[in-house]
């Protein structure tokens, strides 16, 4: 899981603010123009940080609800220029797995980490909104603050390494020909007690290790699936999508610690399937296609294409002959 320092922008002043003010949503806009009410976001904004920071107790309340509420109105109706920031932090990330579990797809939600329906001044506020993998937004929801541990339930993947620190093992083994998956998480040594607490609390409330149980399962199907179908060599492909980290046990996320779980054990990759590769198929007999117009390249195509829809051109209707 990757630490996401470099998504966080300065919360004051803060840009996505200065989009939602000009926007043309005229009656809204004018709301926060008043220098009373930006000073009053830009103070909470300005306390973002600490709130965050601050995990042994929750953080209060809101107060003005009617204004507030005016921020998820710019959230859930965005005028165009917040619009693209918004789809441009929920897509254009380069992620290749879930920052808060580690599920290797994707991310394609924004998560609110304060949760919008208890604090929404924070609404479009840039640092609150962190790409999240599907599978996680039902287990956080609207859940921020534990009182049982008395602490902020999960780690927010900007303002802290914790998570990066995070290394999966699955042992695969055979019982009656059936694969069985011991999922062990790790961090780095030296990571402190207050940040393992924190991590086994955010794992376990986003329901990590029963979510890994179902996707080693769903995974062991898909490749044997693939082995029958394609012939895949398994250890092959394995071997090439780990790379040269197949030495350490551990992976960064759920697919390198299953893909190397399989590795470790001859009888695991026979059970999924290692089979020599297919014969190839013989090639396909085709022509190619050729436009006319520009653009058009290959040999006297155009012209061939030209004269070809004149030939084909319906003829003109002439009146109705009784
Ligand atoms: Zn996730």
């Amino acid at each position: 899981m990757k630490h996401l320092d470099a998504m966080k922008l300065a919360a004051t002043p803060c840009a996505w603010y200065a989009k939602a003010k000009g926007s043309k949503r005229k009656r809204q806009s004018e709301w926060l123009r008043r220098a009373a009410v930006e000073t009053y976001f830009h103070g909470h904004y300005g306390a973002f940080d600490q709130t965050i920071a601050t995990v042994n107790t929750p953080p209060a309340p809101s107060k003005q609800r009617r204004l507030d509420r005016l921020m998820l109105e710019f959230y859930l109706h965005p005028p165009q220029t917040l619009d693209e920031a918004l789809r441009n932090r929920r897509h254009e990330h380069g992620l290749g797995e879930c920052p808060s579990c580690g599920n290797p797809l994707m991310p394609d939600t924004l998560d609110h980490f304060l949760p919008k329906e208890h604090w929404p001044e924070f609404s479009i506020l840039p640092n609150n909104l962190v790409p999240q993998c599907r599978d996680c937004a039902p287990h956080k929801g609207t859940r921020y603050y534990c009182g049982t541990n008395m602490r902020a339930m999960f780690v927010h993947p900007m303002y802290s390494a914790a998570l990066a620190s995070v290394r999966f093992r699955i042992d695969v083994s055979l019982h009656g020909g059936r694969p069985q998956f011991a999922i062990k998480i790790s961090v780095k040594a030296g990571t402190s007690d207050t940040d393992m607490e924190r991590i086994k609390l955010h794992l376990a409330k986003l329901h990590v290790r029963e979510r890994i149980q179902t996707f080693c399962v769903r995974h062991w199907s898909h490749w044997r699936e693939k082995v029958e179908t394609l012939g895949i060599d398994i250890e092959v492909m394995f071997q090439g999508l780990v790379g040269p980290t197949v030495t350490s046990p551990n992976g960064r996320n759920w697919a390198m610690a299953f893909m190397k779980g399989v590795l470790r054990d001859a009888d695991v990759l026979a059970a999924l399937g290692k089979k020599p590769l297919l014969a190839p198929p013989p090639p396909e007999d085709t022509v190619e296609l050729v436009w006319d117009g520009p653009g058009a390249t290959g040999r006297s195509g155009g012209q061939q294409a030209g004269r070809s829809e004149k030939r084909t051109r319906p003829p003109k209707a002439g009146p109705a002959t009784p």
